[in-house]
């Protein structure tokens, strides 16, 4: 099959969390199970392209149409991991993607509305007829309803990926005139980019199958339930992967020190030797006591979705129990990065908590590696992906029971889980997981052989997109539903 991706982030070339490290992911297990794949993607100022191979100008004149005008533009094109990568550069005044940062600009809807109408008319101009057109989030999921108005003879089927619901592309419904619709074909005065995917995919899957279920509900559902719940014949969760060739203890080139499941010891500690050299070596770097403990990692952003105040609470009561703490995270928002910036010069000097503020891909491993205990206490997870990358770095998982983080972690098998968002029960479960270290080695041992063991690669998850992809080759088209 001749698979698009049209997405915000690709990992490494432009990462800001999972929704890039799942477009590189997927992409290459498709391309590995023989399908040909191309990930369509701005070209930011702030791209890394040190790992795109064979980097050039595929077409300098294809043109978009954007607010009135038609636009020159450029297209890009390189290899990753077997997959055609092509970015998209727009000649447009605004200079919509000549920022340093992905998202986060004040006119990020206008940016990402030109962005999608260009991908349909770049396909069209090449006379292109793939099998699959997957967009990714809302910054993609206006394509399904401009391929359907504006472009009937491509009758490529779409899925939409919702990565997550809270982040929904809100805006006046005038704004679809700058991409060549008329706003009345949306009954409201204010219209919600993600929910015109929603409505106009062919199919609509979320990252995971818990969290498929709760956007169903008031809870989970960020004010969509509604709409989801009318299109929910076409929903279903796939829980997404790691790449376990970039994720992999035994060869990633930022450890000093490697290891792999098979050197697991039995009989008694330090079962995977490797992985303790790795520990003192972080100690050393972030000037942490060498002290048979326990370390806590987290590796985030600093959002409400993934519990700042849990994390708190966790660092506060792993230095009264005897723990170290290493928190790698990052704040979009200045109010919070202050706020952890206290935390960070109060207990910069004890020996036992080391804090970057910061998103550091290289830390990030290193975090991974030397931690003992990782910590999730996310208050929603569409899925999740630390959790995973962790076990499989010989690391336990603390997670909060939510989303992907509840299809991935089971308490006392490969990990500890906790249910409501409070600090008594986080807690709980980290004195549960430190009673476990310091007091049973053989159950920690056991854990971290589990996670480390399972199978979190793209493999099982790939095969379920391509199940779903020939699903939908074979649903002929309802025309009449369009209008509806
Ligand atoms: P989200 O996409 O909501 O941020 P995920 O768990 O799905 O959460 O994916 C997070 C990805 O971003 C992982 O690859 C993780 O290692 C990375 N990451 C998150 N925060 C940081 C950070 N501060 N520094 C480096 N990497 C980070």
């Amino acid at each position: 099959m001749e698979i698009i991706h049209i997405a915000a982030e690709l990992a490494p070339v432009a990462k800001v969390g999972g929704l890039g490290d799942v477009i590189s992911g997927l992409s290459r297990a498709l391309v590995e199970k023989g399908h040909q794949v191309e990930v369509f993607l701005p070209k930011y100022d702030c791209l890394e392209l040190s790992g795109l191979d064979h980097l050039e100008v595929t077409n300098q004149n294809f043109t978009s149409y954007f607010d009135g005008k038609w636009h020159q533009n450029r297209i890009w094109k390189g290899l990753l991991h077997g997959f055609t990568v092509l970015l998209f550069e727009s000649y447009d005044p605004h200079g919509f993607f000549e920022r340093d940062k992905v998202y986060g600009e004040h006119d990020d809807n206008d940016r990402f509305l030109n962005f999608c109408r260009a991908t349909l008319d770049y396909i069209q101009s090449q006379n292109r007829k793939p099998d699959i057109l997957h967009v990714h989030d809302w910054h993609a999921a206006a394509i399904p309803l401009l391929q359907k108005h504006l472009y009937p003879d491509l009758t490529t089927k779409t899925v939409l990926t919702i990565h997550n619901l809270a982040y929904q592309g809100f805006t006046e419904r005038k704004i679809l005139e700058k991409i060549g619709l008329p706003p009345q074909i949306f009954p409201k005065e204010w219209v919600n980019l993600l929910e015109l995917g929603i409505i106009y995919a062919d199919h609509i899957t979320t990252v995971s199958p818990t969290y498929a279920k709760e956007i169903l509900t008031k809870e989970g559902g960020h004010g969509l339930e509604k709409v989801l719940q009318k299109y929910s014949d076409k929903l279903s969760g796939i829980l997404n992967g790691i790449d376990e060739k970039f994720w992999n203890p035994e060869t990633d080139p930022i450890l000093p020190y490697h290891y792999n499941a098979h050197e697991i010891k039995k009989e008694k500690p330090p079962f995977i030797e490797n992985k303790v050299k790795l520990q003192s070596h972080t100690r050393r770097m972030f000037s942490l006591q060498e002290k048979r403990c326990p370390i806590v990692g987290c590796v985030t952003r600093l959002v409400h979705q993934k519990g700042p105040e849990l994390i708190k609470d966790a660092l506060y009561w792993t230095l009264q129990n005897g723990g170290q703490f290493i928190l790698l995270a990052a704040a979009s928002d200045p109010k919070t990065h202050q706020e952890f910036y206290q935390i960070k010069r109060e207990v910069m000097d004890t020996q036992f908590a080391h804090i970057e503020l910061t998103y550091n891909e290289n830390l990030s491993h290193l975090v991974y590696g030397a931690a003992d205990i990782l910590i999730v206490p996310s208050i929603f997870e569409p899925c999740g992906l630390t959790q995973m990358i962790a076990m499989r770095y010989g690391t336990v998982p603390l997670v909060r029971k939510t989303g992907g983080l509840a299809d991935t972690v089971f308490d006392g098998e490969n990990g500890f889980t906790f249910g409501p968002p409070t600090k008594e029960a986080l807690t709980n479960s980290l004195e549960k997981a430190f009673h476990t270290w310091f007091s049973e080695p053989h159950t920690w041992q056991k854990l971290v052989e589990n996670g480390m063991n399972h199978d979190f690669s793209w493999n099982r998850s790939a095969e379920k997109y391509i199940e779903l992809y020939e699903k939908l080759q074979k649903v002929i088209p309802f025309p009449e539903k369009i209008n509806s």
